[in-house]
């Protein structure tokens, strides 16, 4: 019942994706539902992704993850006024264990509709492609999926393994069944990034991002 106007109040704070699902096929989901949020990157900040990372692409990354985190705030805000629990999981976070965060993002935001994973590990939608980052909000709110499920659509493409320098992307297509690993190195990717010390600490590449032909770019 709280879908459409929770919706409009996380587009109105700049959200340009907003969605909701049930969590109850989640094996170990701390809540019952979640709250999915996606912020498109900007197309001409990705333009400064030029066969490696770029300065400007890492201080644009760290920017539209505080803008996710202040957006989830105000989903809590929303959620806790109405008499419900309603728990943010930070746009960029390793708490459970390497590379994980409390609660994957891709997860909520593939049930809620807003997209399909995909070969480069990275939600892909109709709307942006793969650039978009996210933020999750959990809940005991009910709320159910705005959106049908999307279907992986990378067809045959391969783009984003020959763009890793790192060897981190399988080509094997993503499922939510298995894990992460089945398909992606973190670690691989991880390791690269670290290479690039001067663009910034915790660097982060967006080689995959910049090679996907779902970005329009
Ligand atoms: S961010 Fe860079 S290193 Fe990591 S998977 Fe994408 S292209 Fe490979
Ligand atoms: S580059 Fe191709 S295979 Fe990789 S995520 Fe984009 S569409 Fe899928």
């Amino acid at each position: 019942m709280y879908e459409k106007e929770l919706h409009d109040v996380l587009i109105g704070e700049g959200a340009d994706l907003a969605g909701f699902c049930c969590l109850k096929d989640v094996k170990n989901a701390p809540f019952p539902y979640a709250v999915s949020v996606a912020y498109k990157l900007s197309d001409s900040v990705l333009k400064t992704i030029d066969g490696a990372p770029s300065k400007m692409y890492f201080q644009h990354y760290r920017t539209v993850n505080t803008k996710l985190d202040l957006i989830a705030l105000r989903a809590v805000k929303f959620i806790e006024k109405k008499g419900f629990q309603a728990f943010p999981v930070a746009a960029s976070q390793s708490v459970a264990g390497r590379f994980y965060g409390y609660f994957p993002h891709k997860t909520a935001a593939v049930l809620s509709g807003l997209g399909y994973i995909g070969r480069n590990c990275l939600l892909i939608t109709p709307e942006y492609g793969s650039k978009v980052r996210l933020a999750t909000v959990l809940t005991d709110m009910p709320l159910s999926p705005l959106s049908p499920l999307k279907e992986f659509d990378c067809g045959g493409c391969l783009a984003c393994v020959a763009a890793c320098p790192a060897g981190a992307i399988s080509g094997k297509t993503p499922s939510l069944s298995g894990t992460r690993e089945d398909f992606f190195d973190a670690e691989k990717c991880s390791d690269f990034m670290k290479t690039f010390k001067d663009v910034g600490r915790g660097a982060v590449c967006g080689l995959c991002i910049k090679a996907c032909p779902k970005n329009k770019l």
